[in-house]
C-alpha cells in the first residue's frame, strides 16, 4: 500500500494507555462547575457522593491534574478488545478520487458495538472498589445499557437499566443483550419509582423520554443501598476515559509520522468526540500543534450550532445538578432522528467551552445525507457504520472532496464510534426511501429555550 502504511494500524497490547489524559488541566477557561439545582451553588465532593462513586466524584471534580492512572484491572479488560485498530481508509480515498489522506479510528470491535465500553468497565470498576452492591443508568437507544451490562457483568455488579418504553418496545435485541450479560432491564417510566408514577398517572400512553429515564434511575440510585447512578456521557470523567481513544490513535499516527490536519467525530453528549481530539486539543491548548476539530450532530437536534451556552437541567426531572453547556433546554423534545444516540439536548461542559473559546467548530448534517455517506461507507470499506458515527462519514467525505477541488492533500482523521447493526429499520427506511428530514424551526427551538433555568451565572 501507499507510503508503507498498512490499510490497519494495529498497536500492541502493551501499547494501550496507561494513564487517561485530562484535557481540562490545560484548558485557560476551565468548564463551569455543576451547581445544585436547589441552591445554585456549586457542587464539590459531598454533595455528589450520594449520587456517584466516591472516585468518579473526584475524577469529575478535578480540572487540574493532567493525567489518571488506569487501574490494572481496567487495563486487563481493555486488553479483551483493544487497542481498537486505526484504518487508513484506502478504499474511500480511491472511490472519492480524492488526495486527502483519510484515516478512522474504529471502536465497534466488541459486543456492546460502540465506544461506550471504554467508560462502562472504568465506572463498574470503581463501583466495585468501593463496595456497593450495583448500578443504576438509563439507556435510549441502548448501546449504554448494553456496554454497561458488559461490564457490571466482568466485575459481578447488579445493573438496573431504565430503558425508554419506545426503545424497549421497538429493539428487543438490545434489551435481551442486556439480559443476556445479567442487567434487569425497566421499561420507562415504570411503577417502580415516584417519579415514573406520576408520570404514568399523567401520561398513561406515553411511550417515555430519555430525561424520564435518568431520573428513574436517579432515584432508585440513591433511595437504595449500595447502589449509585452512573452515566454514559456528558460527565466530564467519561470524557476522561474516552481519552485512550485518541491517546491510541495519536501513538499510532505518531509510528508512522503522520499529523491529521482535521479531526472529525458525531457529538451527542460529546464523550467519544471528547476522548478522540483530547490529546490533539492538549498540544492545540498548550501551543504546539494546530489542527482543525469538527463536531458533527444531527440537523434535527442541534445543540452547538443552534442552541444557548448557558446552565440547564440534565434531567427532564430537573432531579440532576445544572450543567453550563450549549443546549437546547432540557424540554426540547427532538424529532424521532434514527441516531438515538445523538437526541440528547445538551452537550458536555468541557466540548461547549472549548467550542466557545473558538477552538473547535460544528457542523450539522441531514438524516439522509448521512445515510448516503452511511451506504457508500459500507459498501467501499466494509463495516456497517452505527448512524450515529455516520454523521461523523458524513463530513469526512465532504472534507476530502473538497480537497479534490483544491487539490490539496490533507490528513482527515475521523471517529467511528461503532457498528449500525441494531439500526436495521433505520437502514429499511432510507432503503425504502421513507426517511425524512426534519429541522427544527426556530419557534420550535425557543420552546426549549423558554425552559431554562434562570440562573445569573
Ligand atoms: C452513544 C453513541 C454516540 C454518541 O455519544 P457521545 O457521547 O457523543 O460520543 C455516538 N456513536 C455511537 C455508536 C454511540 O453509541
Amino acid at each position: 500500500m501507499k507510503n508503507n502504511i498498512p490499510y490497519k494500524i494495529y498497536l500492541n497490547e502493551n501499547e494501550i494507555p496507561t494513564k487517561w489524559y485530562n484535557v481540562r488541566s490545560d484548558m485557560k477557561n476551565k468548564p463551569a462547575p455543576l451547581l445544585n439545582p436547589a441552591t445554585l451553588e456549586p457542587m464539590g465532593f459531598e454533595d455528589l457522593r450520594p449520587v456517584f462513586c466516591d472516585d468518579l466524584v473526584k475524577q469529575e471534580l478535578d480540572d487540574t491534574t493532567p493525567y489518571f492512572d488506569i487501574p490494572d484491572e481496567i487495563l486487563d479488560f481493555y486488553k479483551m478488545y483493544r487497542p481498537s485498530p486505526l484504518i487508513r481508509a484506502y478504499f474511500l480515498e480511491k472511490a472519492l478520487d480524492t488526495p486527502a489522506k483519510i484515516y478512522y479510528k474504529f471502536e465497534g470491535n466488541n459486543t456492546s458495538g460502540s465506544h461506550k465500553l471504554n467508560s462502562a468497565i472504568a465506572q463498574a470498576y470503581y463501583a466495585k472498589k468501593q463496595g456497593l452492591k450495583g448500578v443504576t443508568t438509563e439507556t435510549g437507544a441502548g448501546q449504554w445499557g448494553t456496554a454497561l451490562s458488559m461490564a457490571c457483568s466482568y466485575f459481578d455488579l447488579d445493573c438496573k437499566v431504565y430503558m425508554v418504553k419506545c426503545s424497549y418496545e421497538q429493539k428487543p435485541f438490545r434489551r435481551e443483550v442486556m439480559r443476556t450479560y445479567g442487567a434487569s432491564v425497566t421499561p420507562s417510566p415504570s411503577d417502580t419509582t415516584n417519579v415514573g408514577k406520576a408520570m404514568l398517572e399523567k401520561f398513561p400512553d406515553t411511550t417515555g423520554s430519555l430525561g424520564c429515564a435518568i431520573s428513574e434511575a436517579v432515584e432508585v440510585a440513591v433511595s437504595t443501598e449500595g447502589y449509585r447512578y452512573v452515566l454514559g456521557s456528558v460527565l466530564s470523567q467519561v470524557l476522561l476515559h474516552q481519552s485512550v481513544i485518541g491517546l491510541e490513535s495519536k501513538t499510532a499516527l505518531d509510528k508512522y509520522g503522520e499529523k491529521p490536519d482535521i479531526i472529525i467525530g458525531c457529538a451527542g453528549g460529546g464523550s467519544n468526540l471528547g476522548g478522540l481530539v483530547a490529546p490533539f486539543m492538549g498540544e492545540k491548548l498548550r501551543g504546539e500543534a494546530d489542527y482543525q476539530i469538527i463536531a458533527v450532530e444531527p440537523a434535527s437536534c442541534p445543540s452547538l450550532t443552534r442552541g444557548k451556552y448557558a446552565y440547564d437541567f440534565c434531567d427532564t426531572g430537573m432531579v440532576c445538578p445544572l450543567a453550563k453547556m450549549y443546549t437546547l433546554g432540557s424540554g426540547f423534545i427532538p424529532s424521532a432522528n434514527h441516531a438515538g444516540g445523538l437526541r440528547y439536548h445538551g452537550m458536555s461542559s468541557v466540548l461547549s467551552q472549548l467550542y466557545d473559546d473558538g477552538l473547535m467548530e460544528a457542523r450539522s448534517v441531514e438524516q439522509t445525507s448521512v445515510f448516503e455517506a452511511a451506504q457508500k461507507f459500507a459498501r467501499v470499506e466494509g463495516i456497517l457504520p452505527a448512524p450515529e458515527s455516520s454523521h461523523a462519514i458524513k463530513v469526512a467525505i465532504d472534507e476530502a472532496l473538497k480537497c479534490k477541488e483544491t487539490g490539496e492533500e490533507k490528513t482527515i482523521l475521523f471517529g467511528l464510534t461503532g457498528t449500525g447493526y441494531f439500526d436495521m429499520y433505520a437502514y429499511q427506511a432510507y432503503n425504502d426511501g421513507t426517511m425524512s428530514d426534519y429541522i427544527p424551526t426556530d419557534e420550535d427551538l425557543q420552546k426549549g429555550f423558554d425552559g431554562l433555568p434562570k440562573v445569573d451565572k
